[in-house]
């Protein structure tokens, strides 16, 4: 693991840029890869770009239900005569001079017409059919290879695919996606405290919920999810875990015991069966993140408060995970300019990840109100929310003023 140039034991605070673009510089992607039919490949990395073998559309074709026509033919006659049917999936024949091709959406352009005249326009009588507004070539004419020409990429490797991604491969004819295999992600959740919920709680203990967020956002984003449980706070059992999970998966995550307590292992753990870096991260809620490695395999763990792990996890382990599962664009979540409706002083040194609730005001402008109490332990807030306002240092804010905001479209999925 390179070195962050920074020392654990020193109290200042790491910029969150710093901290970020560091762990992101460490992201070896996998390189295993598998050819999977596309409906196996949602949500999966694509490892090989795909190129079209076809023009898309193969031909030009009708826009609309109507009458296959040529524009010359308007000029002189007052109507045409009906002289061909082309339904979708038919070919016509050539439309000769003074006819019309009945025509509908999709259907091939016969050879001879230059243009579509839909059937609103058009009245019918017997097999004569009169157009009562002009038209001019190319009208509701959709041409060959507009939307795709044969040898265009389509999909670039590094592309996380989504249904469109499958119905674009589809469309050039293509069954199969070669994509990265998943990524296999260990979890565990350290603390005596921690009780499974369905269990008794004894004095001083509280249900395990980070299990069920951590677990449920890593296998959102389609990884592999190896679940090593709750680890009781001794060295052992820390090591223990962080051995099973660098024998099994691609990455370990951690929730709790990062800080540098007696009763937080992860640091010594680490330390012992590979390397840490741990941070003093100048962001609010979320401060010490740890990141190292265990016998080659990286490790990432956060603090347990439940709103701190699932800050830390969306805008630190998020981007890095993408990473690793072979995303090389749009892995970073996207920001948004919102409203405050809020005020906040200019006096804190770190900046916040507030869990926010962006919605529309009468006047359409997305506004965004935060949740009153601001503890990192108070997990209803995170259901509250629909996002995060992005609070940065050092800056008052005041009703009106305009803030970022990351939605949780872009934090979880
Ligand atoms: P720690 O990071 O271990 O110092 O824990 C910080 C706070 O988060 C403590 O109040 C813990 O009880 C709480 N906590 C730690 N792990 C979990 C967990 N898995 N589920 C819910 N709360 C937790
Ligand atoms: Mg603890």
């Amino acid at each position: 693991m390179a070195d962050c140039g920074c020392d654990s034991h020193q109290q200042s605070l790491k910029p969150f840029d710093e901290a970020l673009s560091f762990l992101l510089a460490q992201a070896k992607p996998i390189t295993d890869t598998e050819t999977l039919p596309l409906e196996k490949a949602l949500g999966r990395v694509l490892a090989v770009p795909v190129h079209s073998q076809v023009d898309v559309p193969p031909w030009d074709n009708s826009a609309m239900d109507g009458y296959a026509i040529n524009t010359r033919d308007l000029v002189k006659l007052e109507s045409l005569r009906v002289a061909q049917r082309i339904p979708a999936g038919a070919a016509g024949s050539e439309l000769q001079s003074g006819t019309a091709a009945r025509i509908f959406t999709g259907a091939p352009v016969p050879p001879g017409a230059d243009a579509v005249v839909m059937q609103e326009v058009c009245t019918v009588e017997g097999d004569q059919v009169s157009v009562t507004q002009p038209s001019v070539p190319g009208a509701n004419i959709r041409r060959a290879g507009e939307d795709i020409l044969q040898g265009e990429e389509i999909l670039k490797a590094g592309t996380r695919l989504s249904p469109h991604h499958l119905g674009l491969a589809a469309s050039v004819g293509v069954p199969t996606l070669t994509v990265y295999r998943p990524l296999r992600v260990a979890v565990f959740s350290s603390g005596d405290e921690l009780v499974m919920p369905g269990g008794e709680l004894g004095p001083g203990q509280i249900y395990n919920s980070n299990q069920f967020t951590l677990g449920g956002l890593v296998k959102r984003m389609g990884c592999e999810v190896i679940q090593l449980g709750m680890v009781e706070d001794t060295l052992e059992a820390t090591c223990e875990a962080l051995k099973r999970g660098a024998k099994s998966a691609d990455l370990i995550l951690a929730s709790g015991g990062v800080s540098v307590g007696e009763e937080d292992h992860v640091k010594p753990a680490v330390e012992q069966l590979g390397s840490l870096d741990l941070w003093k991260v100048a962001i609010r809620p979320g401060k010490p993140i740890a990141f190292g490695q265990v016998d080659g395999t990286p490790f990432f763990g956060a603090p347990g408060n439940p709103v701190s792990l699932f800050t830390t996890f969306t805008i630190f382990a998020r981007p890095f995970i993408l990473r690793l599962q072979g995303m090389e664009e749009g892995y970073m979540p996207m920001a948004f300019k919102a409203i405050a409706a809020f005020e906040k002083a200019g006096t804190d040194k770190r900046r916040e990840y507030a869990r926010a609730k962006m919605e529309m005001d009468e006047q359409g402008r997305a506004v965004v109100k935060l949740y009153a109490n601001r503890s990192s332990g108070v997990l209803s807030s995170v259901a509250w929310a629909n996002g995060l306002a992005v609070l940065p240092a050092m800056t008052a804010i005041s009703q009106g003023d305009t803030i970022e905001f990351i939605p949780f479209s872009e934090l979880m999925t």
